[in-house]
């Protein structure tokens, strides 16, 4: 055990450190920074035996001021220092968990020489509660650094001898026999405990019953080791004698050996090494026959089979405890990823979500987008096809309206004017075959009616001309200004003799120059037709007045008379080209319902409109309006 001991911090400071004292004054003058620490960590390095209560003081002012510093690898070498003196004391867990400390800042600092330092301590710890396997393990590892990284060879052979001491203390002498032969091999003079290794070697011999060779192994380890002030290499060459003597049979002698160790034993304190020669003493006595001392031995031996018990059930609670801890910090470690997880899963579902409803906002916006333009195209198409609907109506009327010309045409042609045409051959062929017999009165008045049918068949030739000819658009209305006043007047004058056979007295009110905008001819029509009407159905002493006057930048001109009037029911007839509506006049003249269907279609197509007011019995007024000229 004692080896590492020595060796553990020869690492840090390769110089001798020298005693405490010296050390002490040094310390005095030493500034406060790592050389301190490290003045510090020598000073309890060197009292680690004398004084351990003094070295813990040392490691533990080295740890605080390498700790206030910053200076991490005077923190490890201090932590190291604080295990050492938890081990010395007895304190096995609590001197392993500062080794462990230790060991992993040095770790984290690359310092190799305390990581191999610090395992090579926990092996001993490990090696006093006598778990051996797990003393090889970290010895193995504190050797592989060395010889890996560091190359301390000294060390390197301390390292293969505490091996083979492990190995044969857990009783597998092959193992033992193998560590301690590679330490041999590197010879005497670099082996600054070569009394040691032949003790080992000694005591290996003896596990394998060789004991001639053990006696000479024992005996030239004693020779080196009798000039050393070692205690402990002394007792156990001792121990080891005593063994061999007693398997050898000379228990005088072993009983020698044994109280020589047990001495060397006491000195040191050595628990382990203590309880194991009192075993022995026990059986030598007992050998001896001396049974109350042989008990006595043993119970002593008991006693610190008990602390090494001890130690061991606080080093397995200390294990315990500290698994404990870590699968505690394990279980803390996977709450903390596991919420984290959790958090990052929520992040990511808020993420997702945030790109879904970003989705369906441009998804929802792009459909209604969509939509607004398919409905402005349909409004579109909607608002032409009701255009075209339109078109298509107005079309339609005005093919109806050009059926209904057509047929009132062909009605006309083929009975209205037809019909006249064949009287009037009728008529005069009467008049040529009796015109002898006839008076001249009667001649006269015979003659009289013709002039008045030939009169009114001109002038339903005339309506008929210029209405087919309105109807196939051939006149062009185009307007020009003019006096409408003088339209009128020329009309009175033109039907002045149909007028006077019937006694129908003219009246025109309207005596200033009256100026429109539109086509002469077709409202000198307009007029002829308005007047020609009132004359017809006006009875005999009757009266036509005819009149203008302004409205709203339109002229009104109207035809009024004093005759038959129009019924209501005949009034809504009237201006329709479907509609045949036509009553023989007061002298039963006859007409053909197209005078006012022309009279509408010309007013209308210069920009006027026509109508009727009329009371029957009593007479109508017939007015239309028209572009007063600018
Ligand atoms: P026609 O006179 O050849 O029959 P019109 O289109 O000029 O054709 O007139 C249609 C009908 O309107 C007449 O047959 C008559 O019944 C009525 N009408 C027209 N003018 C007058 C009027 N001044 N007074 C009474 N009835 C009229």
């Amino acid at each position: 055990m004692i080896i590492v001991l020595l060796l553990a911090c020869a690492g840090y400071a390769q110089e001798n450190l020298g005693d405490p004292d010296s050390l002490k004054i040094k310390l005095s003058k030493a500034p406060t920074d790592t050389s301190r620490v490290l003045l510090l960590c020598d000073i309890a390095y060197s009292y680690r035996y004398s004084n351990v209560d003094s070295a813990y003081e040392m490691a533990k002012r080295a740890l605080e001021l390498s700790t206030h510093l910053g200076y991490k690898n005077g923190t490890a070498w201090a932590n190291l220092l604080i295990g050492m003196t938890y081990a010395i004391r007895g304190n096995v867990p609590l001197a392993i968990s500062y080794y462990e400390r230790s060991m992993h800042l040095a770790d984290s600092l690359h310092n190799y020489i305390i990581v191999s330092r610090a395992l090579a301590n926990i092996g001993w710890s490990a090696f006093d509660l006598e778990d051996y396997y797990r003393a090889i393990d970290y010895f193995k590892r504190s050797l592989q650094y060395q010889q890996d990284l560091i190359g301390q060879e000294t060390y390197i052979i301390t390292l293969q001898m505490n091996i083979g001491q492990a190995y044969l203390a857990n009783e597998r002498p092959k193992e033992a026999e193998y560590y301690l032969n590679l330490a041999l091999a590197r010879g005497k003079a670099k082996n600054e405990n070569y009394g040691y290794l032949l003790n080992l070697l000694g005591a290996l011999r003896i596990a394998q019953q060789r004991y001639t060779a053990a006696d000479s192994l024992l005996t030239a380890g004693w020779k080196l080791i009798n000039l050393l002030p070692d205690k402990i290499d002394k007792a156990d060459n001792r121990h080891y004698f005593a063994k061999l003597k007693l398997a050898l049979g000379e228990i005088q002698n072993a009983h020698e050996y044994a109280i020589e160790a047990l001495g060397n034993y006491q000195l040191l304190r050595s628990k382990v090494d203590l309880e194991r020669v009192y075993k022995l003493l026990s059986i030598i006595e007992s050998k001896r026959g001396k049974t109350q001392q042989s008990l006595t031995y043993l119970l002593l031996s008991n006693a610190l089979r008990d602390s090494v018990n001890n130690s061991r059930a606080r080093y397995s609670g200390f294990l315990f405890d500290q698994r404990e801890q870590e699968k505690q910090l394990a279980l803390q470690q996977k709450d903390k990823e596991l919420l984290q997880a959790e958090k990052r899963n929520q992040q990511i579902v808020w993420i997702a979500l945030l790109f879904i409803f970003t989705g369906v906002i441009s998804g929802l916006s792009f459909f209604v987008w969509q939509k607004q333009k398919t409905n402005k195209k349909l409004l579109a198409l909607n608002e032409e096809l009701i255009r075209k609907e339109a078109t298509i109506v107005a079309h339609n009327n005005l093919l109806q309206e050009m059926n209904a010309s057509k047929d009132k045409l062909f009605s006309i042609i083929g009975h209205d004017l037809r019909s006249p045409l064949y009287s009037l051959t009728g008529f005069l062929k009467l008049l040529s075959h009796h015109s002898d017999s006839l008076s001249k009165e009667e001649l006269k008045m015979f003659l009289l009616d013709l002039d008045n049918s030939l009169k009114n068949l001109f002038n339903l030739l005339e309506n008929l001309l210029e209405w087919s000819l309105s109807q196939t658009g051939t006149i062009e209305f185009k307007p020009e200004i003019f006096d409408v006043a003088l339209s009128l007047k020329e009309n009175q004058e033109l039907l002045k003799d149909q007028a006077n056979n019937k006694c129908i007295a003219i009246l025109n009110e309207c005596n200033s120059i009256v100026q429109v905008s539109a086509h002469r001819n077709s409202i000198h029509s307009v007029i002829r037709n308005l007047i020609s009407n009132a004359i017809k159905f006006t009875p005999d002493g009757g009266k036509i007045t005819l009149a203008t006057e302004q409205i709203d930048g339109y002229i009104r001109v109207s035809v009024a008379d004093t005759g038959l009037g129009i019924s209501q029911d005949v009034n809504q007839k009237l201006f329709k080209v479907g509609i045949k509506h036509s009553t023989p006049g007061t002298d039963k003249e006859k007409g053909s319902g197209l005078g006012l269907v022309l009279c509408k279609d010309f007013v209308e197509k210069n920009g006027g409109t026509i109508g009727v007011v009329s009371t029957e019995g009593k007479g109508s007024t017939f007015y239309f309006t028209l572009p007063m000229a600018t």
